[in-house]
């Protein structure tokens, strides 16, 4: 019998902090006070706010057990796809927490920060070597701030040449940001559709494509996991029109080192360095999604701009024709750094390895469950492959009951019902940093339940069991919203 890694031993429950405290109790001794009092602090603090009194041991357990309730990558595979849960080396938080790079403050003059200055143009140089276009800019403060950014790029570019155009066409595997920062520049997105293959068909692209057409937006590795084949001619047709092409390069962790994007005809590139580039983001952020553009687009990037003269790193504001200015300050800085020491402690020849394991762990997973759970595109994937709950639908089993059994055995569940055109989508995206004991692990979990879904469904529909809270009522929560706390 394989050991899985889920199990219910030593899990503690937690009150609230108000409910633990009790009158009088103290997490901490003062010295004897050698001065009169005074009715200061009464006067101006009153009797201050709730703040229940706890020992320094009731505080320490406290948040060490809320802290054992989460999951991380630090404690288990998290194959949450098109999200790139991969492990951080502890090396690369090491550098960003250096006291140097960690206090400096962002508004020190350029003579006195030449260590990050120059970090940032070489960490602008090193991603444009990665994604083989011309130029960075690491302002943008995420992927959809990536695509903003694109997007006003896009919109530079056309009002130069005299003639803003009003649509763009973005394929309907997309991420839902891409639409969303078209129409936040005030562009008019044009679903495309996925041809039988789970890709764009280039005669699809050419009937859309037109004049009043800025150009398009695609993932490449699209959502499914799968590699746009045709993006070459895609892109000459987009181009023969005096269109652009955006590429949303949140999957580059499939294709480092193998894929030049500039080759195959993209304009402007955004990179999550969040997921590709060693910073965790389950918690939903601090990131930074750099944007890589062709040198045509360079004259409109963001500013201020790194800049290098006489051996001097500048900070300069001074380009003509910027769309301006994304925000405060030079972006999360911290994710620049471990982006740094991560391409760094790499070198080429292993950022191309880790995509290639990636997409061999992630093949392995498809060819391993294909029988067990419908595919979606049976065909090589990339650094993720997409299932469905079509063949657990005769036991009235669902994605959502094969997920939340899958919490037992002490795995995070898969991206579900994304992408939308394939229905009770799983999504599956192990990265590189999985061993194959712990794939195998994984991969027999999820035999095990389908198992469990033929004889067993009413396990699944009550799943998870074992775990420190039990299924949620999710419509009561979508329809009932407690926005209080
Ligand atoms: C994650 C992701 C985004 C958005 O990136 P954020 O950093 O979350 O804003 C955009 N497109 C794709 C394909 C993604 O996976």
């Amino acid at each position: 019998m394989k050991e899985f890694p889920g199990t219910t031993g030593l899990i503690f429950n937690e009150p609230l902090l108000w409910e633990k405290g009790k009158k009088g109790r103290l997490g901490f001794s003062t010295p004897r006070r050698d001065v009169a009092s005074s009715d200061l602090a009464q006067e101006f603090i009153g009797d201050g706010p709730d703040f229940p009194d706890l020992s320094e041991v009731d505080v320490i357990r406290h948040y060490t057990r809320l802290s054992q309730w989460n999951f991380a990558v630090d404690s288990g595979m998290y194959p949450l796809g098109s999200c790139t849960m991969k492990y951080n080396p502890k090396t690369n938080e090491r550098q960003a927490s250096r006291p140097g790079f960690a206090a400096a403050h962002p508004m020190l003059p350029p003579n006195l920060s030449q260590g990050i200055l120059k970090l940032m143009y070489d960490l602008e140089h090193f991603l444009v070597e990665i994604t083989g276009l011309d130029a960075a800019s690491l302002q943008p403060a995420a992927g959809a701030h990536g695509e903003l950014t694109g997007m006003l790029l896009f919109y530079a570019y056309h009002q130069s040449k005299g003639a803003p155009r009003s649509k763009i066409i973005v394929p309907d595997t997309a991420h839902g940001t891409n639409p969303a920062s078209a129409a936040l520049c005030g562009y008019k997105p044009v679903a495309i559709k996925s041809n039988a293959a789970g890709i764009l068909a280039p005669e699809d692209v050419a009937a859309l494509m037109d004049e009043e057409t800025s150009g398009i937006m695609v993932t490449n590795p699209n959502t499914l996991g799968l590699f746009e084949e045709n993006i070459k001619k895609i892109t000459d047709i987009v181009h023969a029109k005096g269109g652009l092409v955006y590429g949303d390069g949140a999957n580059m962790n499939a294709i480092m080192g193998i894929a030049d994007m500039g080759e195959i005809g993209i304009d402007v590139l955004h990179l999550n360095l969040h997921k590709t580039f060693s910073t965790p983001h389950g918690g939903g952020g601090p990131g930074s999604g750099p944007v890589c553009v062709l040198k045509h687009l360079e004259p409109f990037l963001p500013v201020p701009r790194v800049t290098q003269k006489n051996g001097q790193y500048l900070l300069k504001e001074d380009f003509p024709d910027t769309i301006g200015r994304l925000h405060a300050f030079n972006g999360n800085v911290g994710v620049l750094i471990r982006a740094y020491s991560y391409i760094l402690s790499m070198g080429g020849q292993f950022l191309k390895k880790a995509s290639q394991l990636a997409v061999l762990n992630a093949n392995y997973i498809k060819e391993q469950l294909k029988e067990t759970f419908h595919l979606a595109y049976d065909r090589p994937c990339m650094h993720e492959c997409v299932f469905s709950d079509q063949l657990q639908q005769a036991h009235k089993v669902t994605t959502l009951d094969l997920v939340k059994r899958l919490m037992d055995y002490g795995f995070h569940p898969p991206t579900i019902y994304f992408p939308l055109v394939v229905p009770g989508a799983i999504m599956i995206e192990p990265t590189e940093t999985e061993s194959k004991e712990d794939i195998d692990l994984f991969i027999d979990s999820l035999k095990a339940i389908a198992k469990e879904a033929e004889e067993n469904p009413d396990l699944l529909h009550e799943a998870p069991k074992n775990c420190h809270r039990r299924r949620l009522d999710e419509t009561t929560a979508a329809r009932k919203p407690c926005l209080t706390g």
